[in-house]
């Protein structure tokens, strides 16, 4: 096989600011494999935050492991598995490689990915996310979604608590009934600031509150979701299988929110959401910044796997411009792949992608 990489670097609508920093942009690698006549995509969204790597360090690994993926067998599941299990890079270019190999595994039978993987359901309707601002601006921009055909709407949290319960009021009170909202604290409260202003939500039909305290401290989550009169999902806290298991041991999640980054891959992600569903704990999935790319293996994983339940599939959506199109579409929040083998078809702005291998 013949490896190829570029950098995909756009910024973003406008500035996104979570509890734990403001992201002006979204940089990525694409990886391409080339087999004879298939070729397999995947792409890479480094996370500092979440995954301590940089887009640096990530390159990096991927020229020193390149050789040994462009040799690596996509013949089966099983082992691509081990293969990207084995591969010593980042995590987020684990994800890439395990995506383009599925694409290669399913183009060579002739298959849309979703439908290897199992095939559950032929779309999902996704949130669209508004990063904290003052209140009145968070329920302007809620407003502007619901009419573009949202239904679901995610508030980022966690910075004050007594102006978080203004911010999810003023979402309530500008959309009205019927529109679902789910929030996001990114670690931001202490333990008895998230047991408080979670109470206080409640009443505006909040429908899950996600990471609401760091995401080190299980004793602390478990009290909270012991507490809490809404489901708590953790993403910080959950990013391998193995932090699934740790979790659900300590009883401290209701929902567990896998992201391909974090999971280092859709068939890390599968393996999360067997564990999860054994214990009876839902799944969210989510992005951190990918393009078109790792957007369509993350709606391909969401279709595919049963216990998937909640979509926050929105990152793709919140660019200047898309550089990627194809794959995965968008329709007033319903995302749905193509029925074309792989992952489907893609086009690049090739000018504005820089090539690195
Ligand atoms: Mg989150």
């Amino acid at each position: 096989m013949k490896i190829e990489a570029y950098i995909h670097r756009v910024p973003l609508l406008e500035p996104f600011r979570i509890a734990t920093g403001v992201s002006l942009e979204s940089r990525t690698i694409l990886i391409r494999l080339l087999d004879g006549e298939l070729e397999g995509w995947g792409e890479a969204c480094p996370s500092r935050n979440v995954l301590g790597e940089t887009l640096e360090d990530s390159v990096e690994s991927l020229r020193r492991a390149a050789r040994l993926i462009a040799e690596s067998d996509y013949s089966s599941l099983e082992r691509i598995y081990e293969f990207v299990s084995s591969l010593e890079a980042t995590s987020s270019v684990k994800a890439a490689v395990d995506m383009a190999l599925l694409d290669l595994y399913a183009k060579s039978l002739g298959k849309p990915l979703w439908r290897v993987l199992g095939g559950y359901r032929d779309e999902v309707e996704t949130d669209i996310t508004i990063g904290i601002m003052e209140p009145g601006e968070m329920a302007e921009r809620a407003a502007r979604y619901v009419e573009r055909g949202f239904r679901i709407l995610k508030l980022k949290l966690g910075e004050d608590p007594e102006k978080d319960i203004e911010r999810v009021k003023a979402v309530r009170d500008a959309v009205g009934e019927g529109v679902r909202i789910r929030v996001d604290a990114n670690q931001g409260w202490s333990v008895e600031q998230a047991l408080r202003t979670i109470d206080r939500i409640a009443s505006y039909e909040v429908e899950l509150v996600e990471q609401p305290t760091r995401w080190d401290d299980l004793e602390g989550l478990a009290e909270i979701r012991a507490e809490s009169p809404l489901p708590i999902a953790l993403d910080e806290t959950v990013k391998t299988p193995e932090d699934a298991l740790t979790v659900i041991r300590a009883e401290a999640a209701d929902i567990v929110n896998i992201k391909l980054m974090k999971s280092q891959g859709i068939l890390g992600a599968v393996r999360i959401a067997s564990i999860c569903e054994a214990a009876g704990v839902e799944n969210m999935i989510g992005c951190f910044g990918e393009s078109r790319v790792g957007m369509t293996a993350a709606v391909h994983f969401s279709q595919a796997i049963r216990n998937v339940k909640y979509y926050d599939l929105d990152c793709d959506l919140l660019v200047a411009e898309s550089l990627v199109t194809g794959g995965a579409s968008i329709d007033k929040g319903v995302r749905k792949t193509p029925e074309e083998p792989g992952l489907g078809r893609f086009s690049f702005r090739w000018d504005r992608l820089t090539r690195i291998l």
